[in-house]
């Protein structure tokens, strides 16, 4: 499933000649250690989504160690400095992440949603880069190691997402691109997808009138858009929009 649907992702950036960030789960490079390669070597940049997907508020210290280890060690060929957490699950409760991070040499962590939401998020966390306190890492310290690069939010009274996922599915396109072009007056936009959201799962059951709809909900909603993105703005990789930084 990783494999086809990865395809129709990959030769929307190619035709628009852009260089992502994958956040690679180890799970994935265990099993399909030749599709990292195939995205190394098409110059995407290579970075880590832990081992199994599970958050940082399940696993706890000890076992996110274990994860970052193993994936490290999955990944090591392509020295990954960046991160993202499963879920986005970074915050107050989970802030021991940043040292287990540092130690195992990230440089940058783009895991922090600066709103509020039932699962993730923290709503009073800066919305431009930044380096956490590693007492409050809603709070920038310029002695920080590690650059946070939150994910993007546009200010409407309060911050309102408009980064990716969910939001790049449901929201209209001209919302999405009055938001960036709004974040762009000071800072990039980070704009993400799992692969499987652009991917049309086969129907379990012969209905062709649901079935038609899916296939043209699926694409409308995640690569149309995408597509109208990248032909309107300019991506690169995380570590090539923090090169300064890093
Ligand atoms: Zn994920």
């Amino acid at each position: 499933m990783i494999v086809e649907s990865l395809t129709p992702l990959l030769s929307l950036l190619d035709k628009y000649e852009t260089k992502a960030t994958f956040f690679v789960l180890g799970t994935v490079a265990e099993k399909h250690p030749e599709v990292i390669e195939n995205l190394h070597k098409k110059g995407h940049e290579i970075a880590c989504h832990a081992y199994s997907h599970d958050t940082l508020y399940k696993l706890g210290p000890a076992g996110f160690e274990k994860e970052i280890f193993k994936s490290v060690e999955l990944l090591e060929k392509y020295k990954p400095i960046g991160f993202r957490a499963p879920s986005f699950s970074i915050n107050n409760d989970t802030k021991w992440a940043f040292e287990i991070l540092e130690k195992y040499g990230f440089k940058y962590d783009s895991s922090i949603f600066p709103i509020k939401t039932m699962l993730y998020g923290i709503p009073n966390a800066p919305t431009h880069v930044y380096h956490p306190n590693k007492q409050d890492i809603s709070k920038h310290d310029p002695s920080g190691k590690i650059i946070e690069f939150p994910l993007t939010t546009v200010k409407i009274g309060f911050n309102f997402p408009i980064a990716g996922g969910f939001y790049l599915r449901v929201l209209p396109i001209w919302f999405l691109k009055w938001g960036i072009k709004r974040v762009n007056k000071n800072r990039p936009a980070i704009i993400y997808l799992h692969p499987w959201e652009t991917y049309k799962e086969i129907p379990k059951f012969k209905l062709p009138m649901f079935s038609r709809f899916e296939a043209y909900h699926g694409i409308s909603s995640a690569l149309f858009k995408l597509e109208e993105l990248l032909k309107e703005f300019k991506f690169a990789p995380v570590k090539e929009v923090l090169a300064n930084e890093i």
